[in-house]
């Protein structure tokens, strides 16, 4: 028998994801929206179908995001346990990550980091119905040079041969996107972030295995020359995309025709501002707050309005921006996704229809989903999530949904937890 149900709000994104349908309800058969309707109109079809009136709130698609560290605290200690917990610890933290996102309607999730021995095993669990979680994307264990960015759960390889046998590798196991530490990074003390951790030519190589395996390839980069390399190289998308100079009494080295490039491949950046607001934000409550900066950029610190006026130039040259926490990192925590569309409104001074749909069809489209996710339309697979208030006039009351629906399964319903 087909599973039937209908879910009514005074406010229903449009298929655009750029306004309000007033007084709509969205009809689900079987893990799909079957149609997108004025309430007034489905009274016949009540009978038939299980009805929620979710009364005042906004209804969204599911939130995607394509930052995540799954097993990751969350908390400055995220190394040190990444480092001293044993596999079967992370996989409990990893569980409790992902049931937290899919809650506060995060229903899709990339992950770009995590260990194979965890990561996969979620999935299947989450895929078989035995936990709940979000739709998950998997890049498994990052790929980086020895003692390189996150090489505590990595898969380190220095070669052309060694990351060629990486990629591969990953694929096998069931990576969907293969993630690159093409720099180094603020998380790992043995890491230059201002040093390519790869020669062009090695991300050449990694481009053309990606390419071959029919993947993604995503690459953590936070340096000019680093940029340069995985511009030149062609990866898909750029993470983070700082601008340091290699030089480490110099602050950025922003270049404009690597940008004009970089927009000209279609290549989209995450510039992960949710996490940093959301580590002010526990400063300004007396909490410890953003890390102090890692050796290699301390002697020339570059204030965050410095990055933001270069990731507004690149916004302006035509290059498009995903959703992505970098969950699981300080104070990016898995329920937290709606912390980039308070950055993209607060930090860049977009418009909160931009922000949302940044957070879904934007994203989804960046993650080559959208035909299956990211808007309320008929065909579409039934991700919902409910947010009291309207996060149209106020982005903040975009947070933790009160109502989610994933793949048509009701899982939270007006805060009460069903799974
Ligand atoms: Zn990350």
């Amino acid at each position: 028998m087909t599973k039937k149900s209908i879910f009514k709000a005074a406010r229903v994104s449009n298929p655009d994801v750029s306004g309000w349908l007033k007084n709509h309800a969205v009809i689900v058969h079987d893990g799909l929206i079957k149609a997108v309707e004025p309430s007034e109109n489905i009274n016949a079809a009540e009978d038939s179908h299980e009805v929620y009136d979710l009364g005042n709130v906004s209804l969204l698609p599911g939130l995607v995001d394509a930052h995540c560290h799954m097993h990751c605290s969350a908390t400055w200690d995220a190394r040190a346990l990444a480092l001293g917990e044993n596999n079967q610890q992370l996989t409990i933290r990893a569980t409790n990550n992902m049931r937290k996102a899919v809650l506060a309607g995060t229903t899709t999730i990339r992950d770009i980091g995590s260990k194979n021995e965890v990561a996969f095993a979620v999935r299947q669990m989450i895929d078989s119905g035995h936990i709940p979680g979000p739709r998950l994307l998997l890049a498994g264990t990052p790929i980086t040079i020895t003692s390189g960015h996150c090489w505590f759960f990595g898969t380190e390889a220095d070669t052309e041969t060694e990351v060629r046998k990486a990629i591969r590798t990953q694929v096998k196991l069931g990576a969907n996107v293969i993630k690159m530490m093409a720099t180094g990074g603020m998380f790992t003390p043995t890491a230059n972030p201002r040093r390519p951790q790869y020669s062009l030519e090695v991300l050449k190589s990694a481009v053309d295995e990606a390419n071959r395996m029919n993947v993604p390839i995503v690459t953590h980069v936070l340096s000019a020359q680093g940029v340069k390399n995985v511009v030149e190289a062609g990866v898909d998308h750029v993470i983070h995309s700082r601008w340091y100079d290699i030089d480490p009494e110099k602050g950025l080295d922003y270049d404009q025709n690597t940008v004009k490039k970089m927009a000209d491949q279609g290549q989209w950046v995450d510039p992960t501002l949710g996490h940093a607001l959301l580590a002010q934000e526990a400063k300004a409550r007396g909490e410890q707050g953003p890390m102090d900066p890692h050796w290699a950029v301390s002697s020339k610190f570059v204030e965050e309005n410095e990055h933001i006026e270069t990731l507004l130039k690149m916004h302006d040259a035509g290059i498009r921006f995903t959703s992505g926490l970098d969950m699981g990192m300080a104070y990016g925590t898995h329920d937290r996704s709606a912390a980039n569309a308070w950055a993209y409104v607060e930090k860049f001074g977009w418009t909160e229809w931009k922000a949302i749909n940044t957070s879904t069809a934007g994203t989804a489209e960046a993650l080559g989903l959208n035909k299956e996710i990211g808007s309320l339309k008929s065909g579409m697979v039934a991700d919902l999530a409910a947010f009291d208030g309207d996060p149209a006039k106020n982005i903040r009351t975009l947070d933790r949904a009160s109502t989610v629906v994933r793949s048509g399964l009701l899982m939270k319903l007006n805060n009460t937890v069903l799974v």
